[in-house]
């Protein structure tokens, strides 16, 4: 496995999963120069015609920042994306109330998910020990050997071996199987009773229908609708409501009528036909909260992003989360020497009560940005701390 180069004996690491975590992954280990390989199960996003996916916009936050600095990806990313200062608070009159987010002048950003990955997957590639392998489902997998099996859609099957397999394959991750079936590895699945369903509220007259830089909210305490705005001067709003009350409306009249109910200043917005349709395009999706311990088997085999720590996106960390995750494993490879028999039980000791803790978050914000969020205690709450 280990590749003599004129230079140094340098380590294959295969990344498996190319998303947001696995592309950036790669740039952090292609940095170190390790051989690096990334395996996809989709195809390049950066030619497909329809790229499916989560979210299509995401907040990304200082975490996250910190590790894209560190693979000289910060201003490239940061440039394209929205700052959001506060969040906008969107009462049932049309009332709107910003929340700082914290002092003048700090903010998230809206960031495009898709363009954000394809950055990534070119930073990754610009790397000469990188590779990077589409069309590849890892189908199984060998903690004792480091052999891997891939599924190609052809029908034919590769196999390969790495001294470090990186499962960043996310919230449903094949590597993690083989952890399930391991004595004293700890794990734990949880679905909430909410759904998600994406709406395009479109520009008006080429400008943004609402003021863009805001996380929009309408808190409605068992229900919400969040936007964000896109480049294009769209925004992209997300209904997260309980699955049984998705499934109450089955007609466009029913949409409007809704709507009507809990959020009547977006009507005009987003469009009556476009409501009327756009409501029965997908089926809400779901959201789940995964934590497990520990996250590596061996100086073989560690977990990182969704794989490790899937969390609800409602404190708008999860993909942050991740990020930090590539981060903190490489500080903790200069701290040791890249050995990874010393490395990966010391992430999992540094990293897992603090994805833990961030789990914990998500799921309080679940509540605070429904309901409490509405309440003049928390209004004035935020005011006073200026949080
Ligand atoms: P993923 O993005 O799931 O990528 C996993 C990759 O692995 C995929 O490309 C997949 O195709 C590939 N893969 C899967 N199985 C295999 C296999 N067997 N073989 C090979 N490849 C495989 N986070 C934030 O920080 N801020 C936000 O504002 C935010 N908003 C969100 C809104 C919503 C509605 C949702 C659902 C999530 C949100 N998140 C947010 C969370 C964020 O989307 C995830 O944390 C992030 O995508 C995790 O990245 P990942 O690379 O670990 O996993």
């Amino acid at each position: 496995m280990e590749e003599t180069t004129g230079r140094s004996t340098k380590k294959k690491v295969v990344v498996v999963g190319g998303g947001l975590v696995g592309a950036l992954n790669a740039c952090f280990f292609a940095k170190r120069g390790f051989d690096v390989e990334v395996f996809e199960t989709r195809e390049d996003i950066r030619i497909a015609k329809v790229v499916k996916g989560r979210s299509i916009n995401l907040a990304l936050s200082h975490r996250g920042r910190q590790a894209l600095k560190h693979v000289g990806m910060e201003e490239k990313i940061v440039s394209k994306g929205i700052p959001m200062h506060a969040r906008m608070i969107h009462s049932l009159s049309g009332k709107q109330s910003p929340i700082p987010y914290g002092r003048k002048g700090q903010f998230i950003l809206s960031v495009d998910r898709a363009n954000l990955n394809k950055e990534l997957l070119t930073a990754a590639e610009i790397y000469p020990n990188t590779r990077l392998n589409f069309d590849h489902k890892l189908q199984d997998w060998s903690a004792e050997t480091g052999l891997m099996t891939f599924a190609r859609s052809d029908g034919s099957n590769e196999q390969i071996k790495a001294d470090l397999i990186v499962g960043c394959d996310g919230a449903f991750s094949a590597i993690r199987k083989q952890f399930l079936r391991r004595s004293r590895f700890n794990y734990s699945q949880t679905y909430i009773p909410h759904g998600y369903m994406e709406l395009t509220m479109p520009p008006i007259n080429g400008e943004f229908a609402m003021k863009p830089n805001y996380l929009h909210i309408w808190p409605r305490n068992t229900f919400m609708m969040i936007a964000l705005p896109n480049l294009d001067k769209t925004f992209t709003c997300t209904l997260f409501m309980p699955f049984e009350e998705f499934e109450k409306i089955t007609t466009g009249d029913e949409v409007i009528e809704f709507f009507q109910k809990y959020f009547p200043d977006t009507i005009p917005l987003i469009g009556v036909d476009a409501l009327k349709t756009d409501y029965f395009r997908l089926p809400a999706q779901a959201m789940v909260s995964i934590k497990c311990s520990p996250y590596h088997i061996g100086d073989k085999c560690v977990l990182m992003g969704d794989a490790a720590h899937a969390v609800v996106p409602f404190y708008g960390q999860g993909m942050n989360a991740g990020f930090e995750d590539c981060l903190v494993f490489e500080e903790i490879m200069d701290q040791l020497n890249e050995d990874f028999s010393t490395v990966l039980p010391e992430y999992t000791r540094v990293r897992v009560p603090d994805d833990h803790a961030i789990a914990d978050l998500a799921m309080y914000n679940y509540v605070e940005m429904r309901a409490h969020v509405n309440s003049k205690w928390f209004l004035f709450r935020k005011r006073v701390d200026n949080i």
